[in-house]
This record gives C-alpha cells, structure tokens and sequence, in this order.
C-alpha cells in the first residue's frame, strides 16, 4: 500500500503504525513475521544509510515480502536527503518516501517538497514532509541537530506548509530526538504543541525520534493523533544486546545458530511498540 492510504486508517482509528528501521534482510523478516503475528499493519522504514548497507539488489526481496504479507505494508525511503533519491526510491518500488529538507529555510523546504511531492504523487506515492527540526543525541543517530537547538513546529506555519506542498503526512518536532538518551537527560513531549497542531491539521503527523520516551507520552501522543512512529534504535539495541550474549559462546560459528535469538529480542521490542501504539489487531481494518 502507499503510506497515505496505510495512515489514512490509522488517522481514522486512533492508532499509529510503527515504522522499523531496518538494516538487513534477516532483521526485516523478523518484523514482517512479529507483524502479521500480531495483526498489525506496518511500514518497512529504510534510511539512504541502510539503503547502502543493503546494497540496492536486497531491496526488490523486501518489496517481494511485502505483497506476500498477510498484513497491510509499506515500503518508506526514511530521510530522503534530495529530489533525486526520492526518484530512487519511486524506482525501487517504495511506495511511500520522506524528504527531509527541515534544515533549510522554510521557502526552500516548501519548494523542494512540493517538487518532490508533485512528481511522487503521479506514479502513487505517497510522501512526508518535516517541518521543525528533529534532535539528535548520539553520533550514530540518523539526522537532527543537537538537542539544545531543537526548533519545534509552529502550527500555523504547519498548516502553511502542507497546504502549499501537498504532503500526505507530516513529521513534527515536538521534542523528540533520534538515537539513545543519556542517562541524565529526559525526554519530555510537547504534548499541547501536539494538540495544537493536529486541531489545525487533521492529516497523519508523524513521531521521528520515538525510542527511549516514557510509554505514557507516546501512548497519548497515538491517542492526539500521531499516526507512524518510526522506531530505529529501540530495535537494534534489543537485537545487539543479545547477540552478544549469544556470543560470549566463542565457539559458535553460524549465523543461523547466532541470528535467531537477537532477532526473537528485537521481536519481542517490536511486539511492545506495536502493543503501545495499539496497533495490533488493526490489519483487520482494511
Ligand atoms: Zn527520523
């Protein structure tokens, strides 16, 4: 499916679909199965990064699992950085695409999107703007700025923004950061700005940065309309954590004796997201 008509079910039912990010084809299949497992529909996020790291051959597999799942999928290009990678990402069959021009003054991220979006709307797919900038706290973290110069969505300039470009979703700051908190720092969401926001601007609003926040925030956030929440670092963490336990055995040897418990771990993280963003049980909607 494309992500507009995915989050269009979501924005009607009060639920977010996650985005995983996914890095490798063994950690993608273990989010397909966690999802058709619980019902819940999904989005494949792959970043221009990961998209390098898969080495594009990999990407018409993912495509494949995607129209022999039981659940309602789409395949988004996460941060697209130009007009030109958004073409990629048409050309490989992604049927949804971010790009992200967040960093550049607000008429140069209106006219970038609003190229982008004219030319991916023509062949169906759909795309995601972001207005505000999003923080990052760790240098493995995707994109972002750092936490202290997070610039948060002004609504109305919002509302100025998708009407002139025609986005079918829309990231917000809001307070969120992409890659691990420190340990002395919490997160803390604006959830009024939130509300705000979505009174003026009933379209799917999107959650960057959504690891490492408190359940309660996120599980309000889903209930004031966010609608895809992209999950990247919770994920891998999980997955890491027990592969190295996995691998304190010095003696093994085969991906496949190695592999499937930190894919069961990151699962098992999946199940919880999904769960919280009450999305289990949704595919059954469309
Ligand atoms: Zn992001």
């Amino acid at each position: 499916m494309n992500g507009k008509d995915l989050l269009a079910v979501a924005n009607e039912n009060y639920f977010a679909v996650p985005a995983f990010n996914i890095s490798d084809y063994a950690m993608g299949k273990g989010i397909f199965e966690i999802s058709e497992k619980l019902r819940a529909p999904l989005m494949i996020a792959i970043h221009p990064d990961e998209v390098a790291h898969l080495g594009r051959d990999a990407l018409p597999a993912i495509v494949q699992r995607a129209h022999r799942s039981s659940v309602p999928v789409a395949i988004h290009w996460d941060h697209g950085g130009s007009y030109e990678q958004v073409l990629e990402a048409i050309q490989y069959g992604f049927t949804s695409a971010m790009i992200d021009a967040s960093m550049l003054a607000f008429e140069d991220n209106v006219a970038i999107t609003k190229r982008v979006a004219d030319t991916a709307h023509t062949v169906g797919v759909s795309v995601e703007g972001e207005l505000g900038t999003i923080g990052k706290l760790d240098e493995q973290a995707e994109d972002g700025v750092a936490v202290s110069e997070i610039t948060y969505t002004d609504p109305q300039q919002a509302v100025e923004y998708v009407e002139r470009t025609g986005i079918d979703s829309l990231a917000v700051a809001i307070g969120t950061a992409h890659g691990l908190y420190p340990k002395h720092m919490k997160p803390e969401l604006k959830l009024d700005l939130l509300q705000q926001i979505k009174e003026l601007l009933p379209i799917p609003l999107v959650l960057h940065g959504g690891s490492g926040n408190p359940d309660d925030e996120i599980g309000q956030a889903v209930k004031l309309g966010v609608n895809k929440i992209n999950i990247s670092s919770d994920i891998k963490v999980a997955y890491h954590d027990r592969m190295r336990e996995v691998l304190a055995d010095t003696t093994l040897r085969e991906p496949l004796v190695i592999q499937p418990p930190a894919i069961a771990a990151m699962q098992e993280v999946a199940a919880q997201k999904i769960h919280l963003f009450d999305a289990a049980g949704k595919a059954d909607l469309y």
